[in-house]
């Protein structure tokens, strides 16, 4: 069982391809040594080790290794030419985590280990540099307490017990930085230090080289389990079993003085993807010092200097000479690190993300990785790679994380124009999406200037015109789940939803955030993706839905093999849907079709008639809307497939509950208020969810869908008389029996018939059902036999399958999710092994009797990449999303298919 695996001098026992064992960094420090770019020689310590030490402890896994490491050790010190412990001559060398994907800044590292006092006088008389050699001590000794003897503070708030020290001694000196510092300062440090250790621990600080090498891989191993590191491993669906490695590796030094320096690089701009190689660097630095920004860090190339300097208004004498480029500063180091880069990106096939060191002169690569990268940088670099011969097509489609394309279909703020933006206040990034606009406060005010922002403690349904009409949405309380989170995301419109810390006063107009008071009027901005608010107007550029994006789009369409529609009931939907690419509408629910104006009223009239014959008065009233919604809606899609769902919801969600509204009502249908009032109490159920609701209305009150058959076959037959074909699907929800479905059945196939003899014309048109309900699944065969189409409405079906109710489940669920009960919201992430069951059974058993069954998914699932292979891999024909997850749903499905 081999635990080590070494690698130095153009060798290694690794390989790129074994991420899983070496962890990204080590494969690919492996990697780097076999393809002949320059890096330190050492050896990596397996991630299966880490899980060896969590259930085995340190004692034991210290002996498992103890002669492996001193091997690889000795093969090192052979490259190097140096002796790890040794007085004269001393291999000092860094101790770094690696995980088989990167969790930056998750876990820790140790630079500088070997020293002690009698090391540190070796090395600097060797480096015939005193400084260098007491800085290096110094950072030693402050990084092994703070890691590995567990002195670095658990809050942010908590100083660094060392910080705390390093900044009295500056202070005392009178100096700002910490190259300022001369050697005898540095000696105090490391004095100070180690009693700090001392102090705290109430131990010495260790000396034996082996010792501190054992503590430090001990401390890798354990900041695996660290809080940050549990927490970036939940939020990433990372599973703590795969542990991180460690690698031991020599040291190189970038703080040997001005002919040194360290940095990171890119191989091309992270952000908007273009082919520039990019980077900062510091002279005279080690390691973390360019994150950490304990100074202002330098840019590689001249061209990005002259930029950075142009932003942060720096003179061009000032840069020459204060903030050279490494390309200025050291060109040859910096001409050596361009081919490698070059070597490196050309290798790996993909932008790399880079650290490098540069000792007297001579660089040494310290880790490669495939770079993170915006949405547009991630469009952009596949497809500039694929027309540049690197990668094919499937590589490029295989690139893209759908869910990230959502940051696309939005608008943005100009990048120029943020830098100087100021941050009023964040909330939650509820929707997607910049928006700049003037401030209203009333939702009926939202058309007052021709852009608006409108801010409100919360929003509630009678609010929807307005936030339509306003550019962005600004909510002081409520959460992701809000209803302005939900109703924003549905139209794609820019929300950030929470904001505490704004105080927003509706009668006196004004919004407090930030320290500064705002009117009506006032401009704002609003950062959806980020819950930032900024104070102003601020630029945006809408989406580019062509270009890159474009193509990527296409290609993906090339691979796919299912169809991607779109659920929408409102021609605005579906146009959008339309331009995403939907291929027909998978779900209209028609109740969204009611909820207003005098559509309501006539709703309300139905529900309220005391028999059939007051029932179809109001009905008759309601079929030309009807119509006329159907006939927007099918318009739209023109040549593709609408799936029309029967009404649905329970009865009383449409009735009066408040009493002025109760009044209206009685006077409308000229009964007392009594009436109505008994009336609706009478519809009140225990268990709505579970209730009088899908095709147990039209079972008990056929006329409704009698009235909704009609609206949609007569708008399609206005529509074919125009020119216009079209496919309505019509859907019966809820069902659980084929009794149930043949019934509804043959109430709409009874009016086709009619209409058609009424009009002396025809059009196709398919019944189906929707599979909600855990019995329809499992009796599938039988439905089939009456459905001509499946559509698994995954929200019920989740809902009745882990008996959860979808309104509720916000008082459990996120303790569910913290605990590790579940490891997805369901209702969010198709839960595949249980409700997966009862959809591949209901594919299997309904396609054993109608062969031809056509099968989507309508539920939030259907944009989910996840879920969408699942629906792939089950031979769905198609699934159905709302419009801004549609290309996102394209691209899901045609991953699945490669
Ligand atoms: P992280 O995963 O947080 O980036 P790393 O293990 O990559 O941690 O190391 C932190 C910093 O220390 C990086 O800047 C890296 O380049 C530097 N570093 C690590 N090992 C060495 C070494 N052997 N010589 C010089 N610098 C090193
Ligand atoms: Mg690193
Ligand atoms: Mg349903």
């Amino acid at each position: 069982n081999k635990r080590v695996y070494t690698f130095g001098n153009g060798k290694a026992e690794g390989r790129s391809d074994m991420k899983n064992l070496l962890g990204g960094k080590g494969a690919n420090l492996a990697e780097m040594n076999l393809i002949g770019v320059p890096v330190p020689a050492g050896f990596t310590i397996t991630t299966d080790t880490c899980t060896e030490y969590n259930e085995m402890g340190r004692e034991k896994m210290v002996g498992l290794l103890r002669s492996e490491v001193k091997e690889a050790m000795k093969k090192v010190e052979a490259t190097m030419n140096m002796e790890f412990g040794s007085k004269d001559n001393p291999l000092l060398v860094s101790v770094r985590s690696g995980a088989r994907v990167s969790m930056p800044g998750m876990m820790d590292t140790v630079l500088n280990l070997g020293m002690n006092d009698e090391s540190v006088l070796a090395i600097a008389k060797k480096a015939g540099n005193d400084r260098f050699a007491w800085d290096s001590y110094r950072r030693f000794v402050q990084m092994y307490g703070d890691v590995v003897l567990g002195m670095k503070p658990e809050s942010k708030e908590d100083i660094d017990p060392f910080e705390q020290i390093m900044d009295e001694v500056k202070e005392a000196k009178g100096v700002e930085n910490d190259t300022d510092l001369d050697v005898d300062d540095l000696k105090d440090l490391v004095v100070k230090f180690k009693a700090a250790v001392k102090k705290v621990t109430g131990h010495d600080f260790p000396v034996d080289p082996w010792e501190q090498l054992w503590g430090a891989v001990a401390a890798v191993f354990d900041s695996w389990m660290n809080p940050r590191a549990i927490y970036y491993r939940q939020i990433n669906q990372i599973p703590a079993e795969w542990g991180t490695a460690v690698n031991v590796q020599a040291m190189v030094f970038g703080n040997m003085g001005d002919n040194s320096g360290t940095g990171v690089a890119f191989t091309r701009d992270a952000a908007t993807g273009e082919n520039i190689f990019n980077g900062e660097y510091l002279i005279n630095a080690q390691g973390e010092d360019v994150v950490a920004g304990v100074r202002t860090p330098q840019q590689i190339t001249k061209e990005g200097s002259l930029r950075w300097a142009k932003l942060a208004k720096v003179s061009e004498e000032d840069r020459a000479t204060k903030f050279p480029s490494l390309e200025e500063a050291m060109p040859l180091a910096y001409a050596e690190l361009f081919d490698v880069q070059e070597k490196l990106e050309n290798y790996f096939k993909d932008m790399q993300d880079l650290e490098f060191t540069i000792q007297d002169g001579k660089l040494w690569m310290l880790q490669t990785r495939n770079g993170k990268r915006t949405a547009a940088a991630m469009v952009k670099i596949a497809m500039d790679m694929l027309r540049e011969g690197m990668i094919d097509e499937k590589t490029a489609v295989l690139r893209q994380e759908p869910n990230k394309l959502d940051e696309l279909l939005h608008p943005v703020f100009d990048m120029d124009a943020m830098v100087k933006a100021n941050v009023l206040a964040t909330g939650l990034p509820a929707s997607p999406g910049a928006a700049t606009g003037q401030l209203v406060f009333h939702a009926d005010e939202a058309g007052k200037f021709p852009v608006t922002i409108l801010a409100r403690i919360e929003t509630s349904p009678e609010d929807l015109e307005g936030m339509d009409i306003a550019r962005g949405i600004l909510t002081a309380r409520g959460g992701m789940t809000s209803h302005a989170a939900v109703v924003a995301r549905g139209m794609g419109k820019c929300c950030v939803s929470g904001a505490g810390e704004c105080k927003i006063d509706a009668k006196a107009r004004t919004l407090a955030a930030g320290g500064m008071t705002f009117k009506e009027g006032d401009w704002i901005s609003l950062n959806g993706s980020t819950g930032d608010i900024y104070e102003g107007k601020i630029a945006t550029k809408d989406p580019e839905l062509s270009g890159d994006f474009g193509e990527i789009m296409e290609l993906a369409d090339k691979f796919r093999k299912i169809d991607v529609r779109t659920n929408a009931e409102t021609e605005r939907d579906a146009k959008v849907a339309r331009e995403f690419g939907a291929q027909g509408i998978g779900l209209c629910r028609t109740e969204h079709m009611f909820f207003e104006g005098e559509r309501l009223v006539r709703m309300r009239e139905m529900i309220l008639s005391d028999d059939e014959a007051g029932r179809r008065i109001a009905l008759d009233k309601l079929l030309p809307i009807q119509r006329q919604d159907f006939k927007d809606v099918l318009n739209t899609m023109i040549g593709f497939p609408v799936t029309i769902r029967l009404l649905d919801p329970p009865l009383h969600e449409f009735v009066p509950h408040e009493k002025e509204n109760q009044e209206s009502m009685a006077k409308e249908m000229g009964v007392s208020v009594d009436v109505i009032k008994k009336k609706v109490e009478d519809l009140h159920e225990f268990n709505p969810m579970l209730g009088h609701r899908g095709c147990r209305l039209g079972n008990t009150y056929p006329e409704i869908t009698e009235m909704q058959a009609r609206a949609i076959l007569e708008a399609a037959l206005e529509l074919k008389a125009e020119g216009k074909p079209t496919f309505p699907e019509i859907m019966i929800p809820l069902v659980g029996t084929v009794k149930e479905l043949k019934m509804q059945e043959k109430i709409v196939r009874d009016i086709a018939d009619q209409v058609f003899k009424e009009k002396g014309d025809k059009v196709d048109y398919m019944v189906g059902t929707m599979i909600e309900i855990p019995r329809a699944a499992l009796t599938a065969d039988e439905i089939a036999e009456v459905a001509q189409f499946f559509s698994f409405g995954t929200n019920d079906l989740t809902q009745m399958t882990f008996g959860y109710s979808r309104d509720d489940a916000g008082k459990f669920l996120p303790v569910y999710l913290k605990q590790g009960i579940l490891k997805n919201d369901p209702f969010q992430v198709l839960d595949q092994e249980g409700v997966g069951q009862l959809v591949h059974t209901g594919i299997e058993r309904g396609r054993k009797t109608n062969p031809i069954l056509k099968v989507g998914i309508c539920g939030e699932h259907g944009g989910e990449p996840s879920s969408v292979e699942f629906c792939v891999k089950a031979g769905m024909n198609y699934v159905s999303c709302s419009p801004f997850r549609v290309p996102i749903a394209r691209l899901a499905a045609a991953q699945a298919s490669l």
